[in-house]
């Protein structure tokens, strides 16, 4: 609950202009009521109305996307970017390509993203972009005709020094691919202007592994510092089944976990033995398919549809929850069902997959809580050393950039916790912490640079 003054007041006529996008709501509420504490010992926040500043974006586009399908009919979606701040570094986020995608859930990703980018300490601002359209069922060619018809608006918004997209749902190496060949060919230019590109043109090993090892690696860190523990046998529960989740669950048992769930929007499976990776990778990232196909392969692991009201991932009993995702998929009674089966840590690979009141209530039963713009900042820091690579023109190894991830994770773990003693916070609310330290970096470079 918000209780101060100004941030009372900044909240409401945040909601008063945002009526109809609740995603973009709660994940402001959810920052202001940790920035509280901020305003609190930092008067100048309100002086300069910083709150109200970092809230606005900078600036906000929709377009038109025409396209045409294999039978040649026309299509129209909707496309989208946000850039959100640029204090600290040129605009970096994802693009997602799925039937949800609206103003609201753009913008959400835009804040979070800010005070993530903000996080891995490298000099990256806040962006996220996308369109309505869904890739599942689509052609190679279709894909590539609407990535190149998005291409064709968003290039004019964009640039090596101004921009740089990335994947993100329903966006993955395919996709990119797609649209940096035509902003290359539009431009003439061969520059690092998206991550997450292919190896054979500028892209950086471990890209496609990042997020979900460097929440692993998150997790694990916070395990260590906070329980003195680790993954070792301890049983994960992961939900998703894409990019994020997939490199969870490699890097999960690398580290000695036994993961026994995975999930797309249809269903779960569930393996006591453990997860096969080789089988999931064989299913989602060769054959395009869907996770039940998973209970044909292996025997004796189970798959349950998921349906209103049936049993979802999070009521099987776990120590480690990693939500992998999309946003809301844990809610209040999945938090319960946690706690009550004794889960000591959940930390996000998705954006936001929390709500609100599930997050306050895993905090208050003790169970540590590291929020998505920590736990899954591995994707855009190694989005931010591709940029690095690309500007050096040079390739660094697997393992250099593997290191780099795991010091990055780490030390977003530290910076978090650090804060937290410094405003004596609990230790396992690792929320309060992250919102503070990701905005004061934005804050004190918005000072700096004057009014805008
Ligand atoms: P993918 O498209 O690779 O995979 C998304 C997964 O989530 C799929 O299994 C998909 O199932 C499932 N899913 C998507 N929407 C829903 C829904 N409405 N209900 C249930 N399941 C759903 O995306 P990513 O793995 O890249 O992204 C997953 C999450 O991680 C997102 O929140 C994203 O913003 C976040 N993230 C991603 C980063 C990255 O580097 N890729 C970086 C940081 C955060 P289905 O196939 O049935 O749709």
């Amino acid at each position: 609950m918000i209780t101060n003054e100004y941030v009372k007041r900044v909240f409401e006529d945040f909601c008063k202009i945002n009526t109809g996008k609740p995603e973009y709501i709660q994940a402001c509420q959810e920052i202001l009521e940790s920035l509280e504490l901020a305003v609190e010992k930092n008067p100048s926040i309100e002086k300069n109305h910083l709150l109200e500043r970092f809230l606005e974006p900078e600036r906000f586009v929709h377009f038109r996307v025409a396209w045409l399908d294999d039978n040649n009919e026309i299509h129209v979606n909707r496309g989208y970017r946000v850039q959100y701040n640029s204090a600290i570094g040129p605009y970096k986020g994802g693009i997602r390509f799925h039937p949800s995608v609206n103003e609201s859930i753009i913008k959400f990703l835009g804040l979070e993203q800010c005070l993530k980018n903000s996080l891995t300490t490298l000099p990256m601002g806040g962006a996220k972009g996308g369109s309505d359209f869904d890739p599942k069922g689509k052609s190679d060619n279709e894909i590539m005709r609407f990535c190149q018809a998005f291409m064709t608006e968003l290039y004019r918004h964009i640039g090596p020094n101004t921009d740089v997209p990335a994947g993100d749902i329903g966006v993955g190496g395919r996709e990119v691919g797609y649209m940096f060949g035509q902003y290359k060919r539009i431009r003439d230019e061969f520059t690092g202007v998206l991550t997450g590109k292919g190896l054979s043109f500028g892209g950086s090993l471990v890209r496609k592994e990042a997020t979900g090892y460097g929440l692993c690696y998150f997790t694990d860190k916070a395990l260590d510092v906070l329980k003195h523990d680790s993954f070792t046998g301890k049983t994960v529960v992961i939900s998703g089944s894409g990019n994020v989740a997939i490199y969870a669950l490699e890097k999960a048992i690398q580290l000695g976990g036994k993961v026994v769930t995975m999930s797309d929007s249809n269903g779960w499976i569930y393996d006591s033995n453990g997860v096969n990776i080789e089988v999931v990778k064989q299913i989602k990232e060769v054959e395009r398919g869907r996770i039940k196909e998973y209970i044909n392969r292996v025997p004796g692991a189970k798959y349950y549809e998921t349906k209103p009201g049936a049993p979802k991932v999070w009521s099987v009993p776990c120590d480690i929850a990693l939500p992998c995702a999309t946003q809301n998929e844990l809610d209040l009674n999945d938090a319960v069902e946690l706690v009550k089966n004794k889960v000591t840590i959940v930390c996000e690979g998705a954006n936001m997959p929390t709500t609100l009141e599930a997050a306050h209530y895993l905090i208050d039963n003790g169970v540590i809580y590291g929020p998505g713009k920590a736990a899954n900042a591995g994707g855009v820091a190694t989005s931010g050393l591709e940029m690095s690579q690309n500007s050096y023109r040079l390739s660094w190894t697997f393992e250099d950039v593997d290191l780099k991830l795991k010091n990055i994770m780490e030390n977003i773990f530290d910076n978090i916790h650090s804060t937290n003693k410094k405003y004596e916070l609990k230790e396992n609310d690792l929320l309060t912490g992250a919102n503070i330290a990701g905005f004061d970096k934005i804050a004190s470079a918005m000072l700096a640079q004057g009014l805008f």
